[in-house]
């Protein structure tokens, strides 16, 4: 279906083609029409990200009547940021209709400019509910006319206790007014003001009943509660581009986390319910303008956040119930984007883990907690990559170059980026070499490239590293090609292949490995123009990768600059 066949009017049509709108997603599509058609109340389970504002949005804006100066249609809704989106998401909608004059009534701000914009006349509240209930009982409000209300996430007001406000409000709701109840979950709560206040709904379900988004993979790790923090800080360095929101139970939790995360060179600050509004606004006008990677925040606090694009959910403990982990994990995954939600459980949380999945009807995949080894490899290959991609503008720097290449003169290529990437990386590679594998169980499941090769060396096969990888063009096919071209009289096995950027890994049998490397510095296989070489994937001997790594090839020569014992501020 297109938005041009649901019937809604050229204004709103441009309006949401600006936006870049293209196509309806699922609760538009059946939402939308439901509206626009007939006046029968409506639930609608949808997740938080599903597009449910735009749902419900543009058919209310197009079915205001021009004539009526009090209020249509109220919105109510959990938080106050989640008031102003939606009025700030409305104003986007009718940016090409005219003069829909749209409130936004929250508490935490002056009540003031509120009543007076009340009195004024406006089409559209979009109101929490203490408030709202406040300004009716100052008799304010004129909710005469109100045609339409709208109850968006309804299971989070339940949730903060706003049971009373809400029917007091829907009691000067007039009679015949058609209500339209959106909600992640269904608990019993929301079923029964439901049952109370609407007659007869039309239910609509997009995706599974109390299920998460379909692109979110659910995921686990398994630590001792005592190395709970340490996996985190290691989730953390291991994604470098994370941007994402740490859920933890308490505020004191949250607190601590975030003081911690900061000390340690991390960009995190905490959002709980101590804070004051103020301090509120600015810890998210940092987080959303991405100058903070991870936001630690209760549960309550996070309600109704609207921040896009965020790569992970930590739960750095399970919540208690279903409807609480659906709320965290559908930060994620938002638009149809990919997102990953982790949760950090010790060795007797498995069956929280267990009774979640049953729940939401959604498998969870156990992964290992990177160990330093797979960090810093990861770093160092994303550093190559970034160098790889550079393009330095011309200017200064071919000033200086003569200088610089005669102060290095004598150091090969490969001593040149052995020293860059010690020295880029070196307060890491210090803090990891004396780390733990803190993993409290082993782990059959892969973590992309640094969990195979764990495997691999378990296994008796161990990686290989070649020195040209997609930059120079080269397939599998290739790679298998070069092998055999080297080592003519093996026909070795080889296994995975993962050919990245500038680097390429794969695998052999470790009896043949030796063989393999000595073959290609013998016969000077080249590539493209290349010479190719082959030699142990990361820190020497990937069998013995996880002990303890003094003699790691990138560790810093010069002993006394240590590095401090905290790797944050490598974040970029
Ligand atoms: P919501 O669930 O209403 O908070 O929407 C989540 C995000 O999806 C918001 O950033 C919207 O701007 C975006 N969005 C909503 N509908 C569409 C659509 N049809 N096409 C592209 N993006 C959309």
């Amino acid at each position: 279906m297109k938005f041009t066949d649901m019937g809604l009017s050229p204004e709103i049509l441009e309006g949401i083609s600006r936006l870049g709108f293209e196509t309806p997603t699922p609760v538009q599509a059946a939402v939308i029409p439901a509206i626009l058609n007939n006046s029968r109340d409506l639930v609608a389970l949808a997740q938080t990200g599903t597009g449910k504002t735009a749902a419900f949005g543009l058919p209310i804006l197009q079915m205001l009547n021009p004539e009526i100066k009090t209020p249509q249609t109220l919105i109510l809704c959990p938080t106050r940021e989640l008031c102003m989106q939606i009025a700030r998401d409305l104003e986007n909608f009718a940016a090409c209709a005219r003069g829909v004059r749209i409130l936004a009534v929250y508490g935490g701000a002056d009540i003031k400019p509120q009543l007076s914009a009340m009195v004024r006349g406006v089409d559209i509240v979009v109101a929490t509910p203490g408030r709202m209930n406040d300004l009716l009982r100052r008799r304010r409000a004129d909710f005469s006319k109100i045609k339409r209300v709208v109850l968006d996430e309804a299971d989070e007001m339940l949730n903060m206790g706003f049971e009373e406000d809400l029917e007091a409000i829907l009691s000067e709701v007039p009679e015949g007014a058609q209500t339209l109840l959106f909600s992640a979950t269904m608990p019993r709560q929301v079923a029964a003001i439901a049952k109370k206040y609407m007659t007869d709904p039309e239910e609509i379900t997009v995706g599974t009943r109390n299920a998460g988004a379909e692109n979110i993979s659910h995921e686990f790790v398994v630590v001792h509660a005592k190395d709970r923090y340490r996996a985190l800080k290691r989730l953390a360095d291991f994604y470098p581009e994370m941007y994402g929101i740490v859920f933890c139970r308490t505020r004191q939790e949250t607190q601590d986390i975030a003081d911690h995360l900061g000390k340690d060179g991390y960009k995190a600050e905490s959002l709980h319910g101590d804070l004051t509004q103020q301090q509120r606004d600015r810890v998210m006008k940092k987080f959303r303008a991405r100058e903070m990677q991870m936001l630690v925040a209760t549960d309550v606090a996070a309600r109704g956040l609207d921040v896009n694009d965020l790569t992970h959910v930590i739960n750095y403990s399970l919540p208690d119930d279903l409807g609480s982990y659906t709320h965290r994990s559908g930060r994620t995954g938002r638009a149809g984007k990919a997102g990953v939600s982790i949760a950090l459980i010790n060795m007797r949380e498995h069956h929280k883990v267990k009774c979640i999945e049953k729940q939401l009807g959604r498998k969870f995949v156990q992964r290992a907690v990177p160990t330093g080894a797979n960090i810093c490899e990861a770093r160092l290959i994303g550093l190559m990559e970034r160098l790889s991609q550079v393009s330095p503008e011309p200017g200064l720097i071919d000033e200086i170059l003569p200088s610089l290449c005669k102060s290095l003169e004598g150091l090969s290529r490969e001593e040149l980026l052995r020293r860059f990437a010690s020295l880029e990386l070196q307060r890491m590679l210090d803090y990891y070499s004396k780390e733990p594998d803190i993993n409290a169980e082993t782990v059959h499941e892969a973590v992309g490239h640094a969990a195979r090769k764990k495997q691999a060396a378990a296994g008796g096969l161990v990686e290989l590293a070649m020195n040209i990888g997609k930059a120079n063009r080269l397939s599998p096919k290739q790679l298998m090609n070069l092998v055999n071209v080297a080592d003519r009289n093996s026909s070795v096995e080889i296994g995975r292949i993962n050919i990245t950027h500038l680097l390429s890994f794969f695998e052999v049998p470790r009896d043949a490995a030796q063989g393999v490397i000595d073959s290609f510095s013998k016969s000077l296989v080249d590539f493209e123009g290349r010479q190719v070489s082959v030699s142990l994937a990361g820190a020497g001997n990937p069998a013995k990768r996880d002990e303890k790594r003094t003699a790691h090839p990138y560790s810093p020569k010069d002993k006394n600059r240590k590095g401090g014992k905290n790797p944050g501020h490598w974040q970029k």
